[in-house]
């Protein structure tokens, strides 16, 4: 059913419902639940990753992770609007529609720990003439307290394993405790997976949301670029621990980016009857997000995902998804 939260709609299934009319929707495959046990939803996951249409296709895995109530699943419904106009330009969409897909929302309480995925496998041509199936993944983490943090530690590692681009959802600036949690999540993961001597994870992308210096490293991927070199910089006279985590996080993955991103206006931050349209997004956010979307979604940009060197398809990850999990619920 549409869920209504205040005036806004917002889609709010949970796994056991079945779609009504086909529509696509997200579907929670990775619960977390209070006892702290994980719950998979292996016929969910399977239906969407066995679809026949998309379960020989080699996948790109998109995930937004990082703390909750960060505008992740905000973002994840832009992308999604992108995925579905991708043949067209104009994919923001109009001005006054409201901004639905995955849930997002205002407030402060607390909400579910785990991951969704969109119901949609989306086929994409690559320049090369390669089709690929996207995967658009969100996840939800808590991080408030010690027990929330182990949760989110294994939703985030589990998340960073299955994609083939983490986008790292921060909050105003790189913090020293986001690049320790960021170390502890991919331990977590790396100990799950077999030794090699390729670096176990692809693509992260440092996503800084709120970024309030504009003039010291601009809006964008080549500002967050020259920020991330500084604030990832490993130098002589910094304490051991410092240099580790960021040993630590270069050893970790292929690629790493950032992109800096402006404050959305306080409709969106604080308005609790904001419905996501557009008319009321600040005019440097969505210039910026009309960036963003396309750097990492457009079909020259996305990264098949590869495990040990090699490609894997819809059918390989969910075989990986079922043995990843089997190690963390112990
Ligand atoms: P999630 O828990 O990380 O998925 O966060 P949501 O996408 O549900 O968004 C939480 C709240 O943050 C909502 O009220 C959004 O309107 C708001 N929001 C979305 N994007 C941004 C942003 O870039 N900056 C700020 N300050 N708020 C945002
Ligand atoms: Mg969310």
């Amino acid at each position: 059913s549409w869920g209504s939260l205040g005036d806004k709609n917002v889609y709010d299934w949970s796994s056991e419902e079945e779609e009504p009319d086909g529509r696509a929707r997200p579907v929670q495959v990775l619960l977390v639940k209070d006892d702290h046990t994980f719950e998979l939803d292996e016929a969910a996951l399977s239906r969407i990753l066995l679809a026949e249409e998309v379960r020989d296709r080699e996948v790109v895995a998109v995930s937004v992770a990082g703390a909750f109530r960060k505008g992740k699943s905000f973002l994840m419904d832009f992308m999604l609007r992108y995925m579905y106009k991708l043949a067209s330009g104009d994919w923001l969409g109009d001005s006054h529609e409201p901004l639905t897909g995955f849930s997002w929302r205002g407030g402060s309480e607390r909400e579910t720990t785990g991951i969704q995925i969109w119901s949609e496998v989306f086929l994409v041509d690559k320049p090369d003439g390669r089709k690929v199936a996207v995967l658009l993944m969100d996840t939800q983490g808590t991080f408030d307290s010690q027990s929330t943090l182990r949760d989110s530690a294994t939703v985030f590692a589990l998340s960073t394993m299955i994609s083939s681009m983490q986008v790292y959802n921060i909050s105003q600036n790189v913090q020293e405790d986001d690049l320790q949690h960021l170390q502890l999540f991919t331990e977590y993961g790396r100990l799950a997976m077999e030794e090699t001597f390729l670096k176990p994870f692809q693509s992260l992308i440092f996503l800084v949301r709120d970024w309030s210096f504009p003039y010291e490293f601009p809006y964008g991927q080549e500002g967050g670029m020259k920020f991330l070199e500084k604030r990832l910089k490993i130098s002589e006279n910094q304490h051991e621990e410092l240099q580790n985590v960021r040993k630590h996080i270069h050893s970790c993955f292929t690629n790493i980016s950032c992109f800096l991103m402006p404050h959305p206006g306080l409709k969106v931050a604080t308005n609790p009857h904001f419905d996501g349209r557009i008319a009321e997004i600040d005019g440097d956010f969505l210039n910026n997000l009309k960036v963003l979307v396309p750097w990492l979604l457009s079909p020259k940009n996305i990264d098949v995902k590869e495990i040990n060197g090699s490609k894997i398809t819809c059918r390989g990850l969910l075989e990986y998804f079922k043995a990843y999990i089997k190690i963390y619920q112990g």
